[in-house]
């Protein structure tokens, strides 16, 4: 479970307070298919940038199964957020000069695992479709196929959720239902909670849970 509370963020500069996120208080649970909805500006972004500690609140917490995340110190981040967290962005942001197998490694890199590396890969490329891309270049696939990279890549270390700020953002209705089913069937078989910004209200419809904010608050809640 994520347990946000009292959660605000706000921005100082010439002697302008702007509050982009004020008095969150959600719960997340792993079953669940969340989306957060909401116009331009209005925090999204940075809600789920807080939540996964790219980014840190100026009040409130955020609690993974009662621990407080922003008390765990600067060298054990990214061990926290290997483990927890498998994040995907709407500009896919895989590294140009490798190959797709070598995008999905890249999160183990000098990393020791008790699974082998090698498995792992090939069964996230059979289970995204891209048994035959594993040697191409970012450059040689599709926006969807290069998106579906980035999911294997944050599924690597089987998260236990995965955070999408927009991940079918640049992609046509075709491509971007294709990554929504395969986040459900991660969220429905796997046990893996889905957390998914997007614009697309068709979307969001299909999914378990729609939080709406506005202006840095949380106006509806709607569970399907
Ligand atoms: P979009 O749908 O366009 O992606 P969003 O809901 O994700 O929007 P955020 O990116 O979370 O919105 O931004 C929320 C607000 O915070 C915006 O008004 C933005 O200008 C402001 N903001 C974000 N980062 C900073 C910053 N570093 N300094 C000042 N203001 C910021
Ligand atoms: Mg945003």
């Amino acid at each position: 479970m994520i347990h946000i509370q009292n959660l605000e963020k706000s921005y100082y500069g010439d002697g302008v307070v702007t509050k982009v996120l004020d008095n969150v208080n959600l719960k997340f649970e792993r079953k669940d298919f969340t989306t957060i909805v909401g116009p331009s500006g209005s925090g999204k972004s940075t809600l789920l940038n807080i939540m996964g500690t790219l980014d840190s609140p100026t009040n409130g917490k955020v609690l993974y199964n009662e621990e407080d995340i922003f008390t765990i110190k600067n060298n054990k981040l990214a061990d926290f957020r290997f483990q927890h967290i498998g994040f995907v962005f709407q500009q896919f942001q895989l590294l140009p000069t490798l190959t797709a197998m070598e995008n999905i490694l890249a999160p183990l890199f000098a990393r020791k695992t008790t699974f082998s590396k090698q498995e792992r890969v090939e069964e996230l490329l059979e289970l995204l479709g891209l048994g035959d891309k594993k040697n191409s270049l970012p450059s040689q696939l599709s926006g969807g196929q290069q998106q579906r990279v980035a999911i294997a890549r944050a599924l690597v270390n089987s998260p236990k959720w995965i955070l999408a700020d927009e991940p079918t953002g640049n992609l046509d209705q075709k491509n971007g239902e294709i990554i929504f089913e395969i986040l459900q069937k991660l969220n429905k078989e796997q046990g893996c909670g889905i957390i998914l910004i997007t614009h697309d209200d068709t979307l969001a419809k299909k999914s378990d849970r729609t939080i709406y904010l506005t202006d840095g608050k949380v106006v509806d809640d709607v569970r399907r």
